[in-house]
């Protein structure tokens, strides 16, 4: 199983999550908040096959970078194929920092157009103007993480090709599940969003995406070995849109349906 959001960095016991990943068999990738935080993590993580480090400017961090993080981010972006968590956010809590949160986006987008990134957004109620940036800077497809804006919006969102990744917080929630069900088989991705979201009352770990495919597999009446294939042929055609073509051909599990990329 693969946990496409996690913030590896605010666990107190990052080495015990880690032993986790690799009893569960659980591939995590950790996203960051900013890019001395991606530095960190990478120096603290180096060398463990479960986990892929994403280059990160969260939204409500964005509007008040110093220089020596956007440096940072020229620098490190050729290190990793993974992005996030970057996007928009224009709740009460972020709206007030609207102008500069759209700069440093554009910025982000910018610089990594074209590059093949995975891309992990948070777009908390600005889902369109998020859909507009990503447009504007021929984005596509990238990963919605936590979705919860309109249907109407998602479909747009589906529509421009991107994907969306699902946590165990959307599985307990009726709206959630409501969008959950909205998004095609060969869309979705599963992440924790740990520590922040909570399973059972305790912070959610990579392995509790667990709860995500047991989910999906009740949904689309599968096995849930079956969401396990769905799922990672969707992060390869992602990831790897070339060889994803090849790799239908040969192996896939006739339940699963082929990734297309659907670009507009
Ligand atoms: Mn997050």
């Amino acid at each position: 199983m693969i946990d496409t959001h996690c913030h590896l960095d605010e666990y107190p016991d990052l080495a015990a999550v880690v032993r986790g990943l690799e009893s569960a068999g659980v591939t995590t990738v950790a996203v960051t908040s900013f890019p001395s935080a991606f530095v960190r993590l990478r120096d603290r993580v180096r060398g463990q096959r479960r986990v892929r480090i994403a280059l990160g400017l969260h939204p409500l961090h964005a509007a008040a970078l110093p220089d020596a993080e956007w440096r940072l981010f020229d620098r490190f972006l050729d290190q990793t194929s993974y992005v996030g968590e970057v996007g928009l956010d224009f709740s009460p809590q972020g709206i007030a920092t609207r102008p500069a949160q759209e700069r440093a986006f554009r910025r982000v987008l910018q610089a990594v157009a074209g590059r093949g990134k995975f891309l992990s957004i948070h777009s908390r109620r600005a889902e369109e103007a998020v859909l507009e940036a990503l447009n504007a800077y021929a984005a596509a497809p990238a990963v919605f993480h936590w979705y919860s804006g309109s249907l109407r919006s998602l479909d747009r969102v589906l529509a421009a090709g991107h994907y969306c990744s699902f946590n165990p917080a959307m599985v307990a929630s009726a709206r959630g599940r409501t969008i959950i069900a909205h998004v095609p088989r060969d869309r979705v991705l599963a992440e924790t969003d740990g520590p922040f979201v909570r399973v059972v009352g305790r912070p959610a770990a990579p392995p509790d995406v667990s709860v995500v495919y047991r989910h999906l597999a009740r949904q689309w009446q599968e096995e849930v070995s079956i969401v396990v294939d769905q799922l990672r042929w969707n992060l390869l055609a992602l990831i790897r849109p070339e060889g994803a073509a090849d790799l239908t051909t040969t192996s896939l599990t006739p339940n699963c349906i082929i990734p297309s990329r659907n670009l507009p």
